[in-house]
């Protein structure tokens, strides 16, 4: 196994993350790429030929329906392909409220997902909203990790108004909070935080308790700072995510290996970290 993928997401239709046609049209604009819908197989099979393990996320369903339904089909998904999948994040809305808490309990135990992704700007609001703390409670009793998107968001770019989205709410300084608040959680900040970079390295440096996740990025366009402290003091705190199918991992593999990195710092990068972090036995 060449790495750990901690935040793929589908290409096939059923799990995409982009619903609508202005949303695959403005995903398709922004990251220069055509998206076709693919197989559960031949997905799968994208992740073998790379020789990746991966986690994976799925779209933000706004009704607890469609919730439901789309955990099982992820879970599904990976019970199918434990070749290739670890695991999978639950993607729970904040306004669900007890049903969604009823749905993260059913995802953490029923259906083996791996812990709950809250993706901040398609929430409408900061991770450090007192509402979504019943989920990290949760999480915390049942030793789950939290995932939590920060950093400028592709979701509404170019829309107008951004598609109503508000960038303040992906600060990493909300991560903080959470942190602090529950200090024996596992939270994984996803995504390069640009442009709080410089502060999302702080948190990094004074919560033990919270990691990275680098998906959705060209490596080529992390910030020097970023570069520098993936190499130094963040090196057994930053994971590879890859925001598949956006990137081919041909790609990401070559632009990581470009960054200079010694070999056993891109070692804990791609599967260390994530084994001892997420506790994914070595396979
Ligand atoms: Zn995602």
């Amino acid at each position: 196994m060449k790495a750990i993928d901690v935040h793929a997401h589908f290409s096939t239709e059923k799990g995409s993350a982009f619903r609508t046609p202005a949303e695959i049209e403005a995903a398709e604009r922004v990251y220069k790429t055509a998206i076709k819908w693919k197989t559960d197989d031949q997905m799968g099979n994208d992740f073998l030929d790379a020789s990746v393990l991966a986690i994976l996320d799925g779209p933000l369903c706004k009704n607890i329906n469609d919730l439901v339904e789309n955990n099982n089909y992820i879970s599904e998904m990976v019970s199918d392909h434990q070749n290739v999948f670890a695991g999978a994040w639950a993607h729970i809305p904040v306004h669900t409220g007890k049903e969604g808490l009823i749905e993260l309990e059913r995802c953490l135990r029923q259906l083996n997902m791996t812990g709950l992704v809250v993706n901040q700007i398609e929430n409408h609001t900061g991770c450090n909203d007192p509402r979504f703390y019943p989920f990290y409670e949760l999480c915390d009793e049942l030793h789950a990790p939290v995932l939590i998107n920060v950093g400028h968001s592709g979701t509404g770019a170019g829309l107008p108004g951004g598609g109503g989205l508000h960038l303040k709410h992906c600060s990493p300084l909300n991560v903080d909070d959470v942190a602090a608040d529950f200090p024996n959680l596992t939270i994984i900040a996803g995504h390069p935080a640009w442009p709080w970079q410089d502060e999302m390295i702080a948190v990094l440096l004074h919560k033990p308790n919270v990691f990275n996740e680098l998906h959705g990025w060209a490596p080529r366009y992390f910030s020097a700072e970023l570069k520098k402290e993936i190499g130094g003091r963040l090196q057994d705190k930053i994971m590879f995510g890859s925001g598949y199918p956006l990137f081919s991992f041909e790609r990401l593999f070559t632009e990581w290996k470009s960054l200079g990195l010694r070999d056993d710092v891109l070692e804990k990068v791609y599967l260390s970290n994530a084994q001892r972090i997420l506790n994914i036995f070595k396979k």
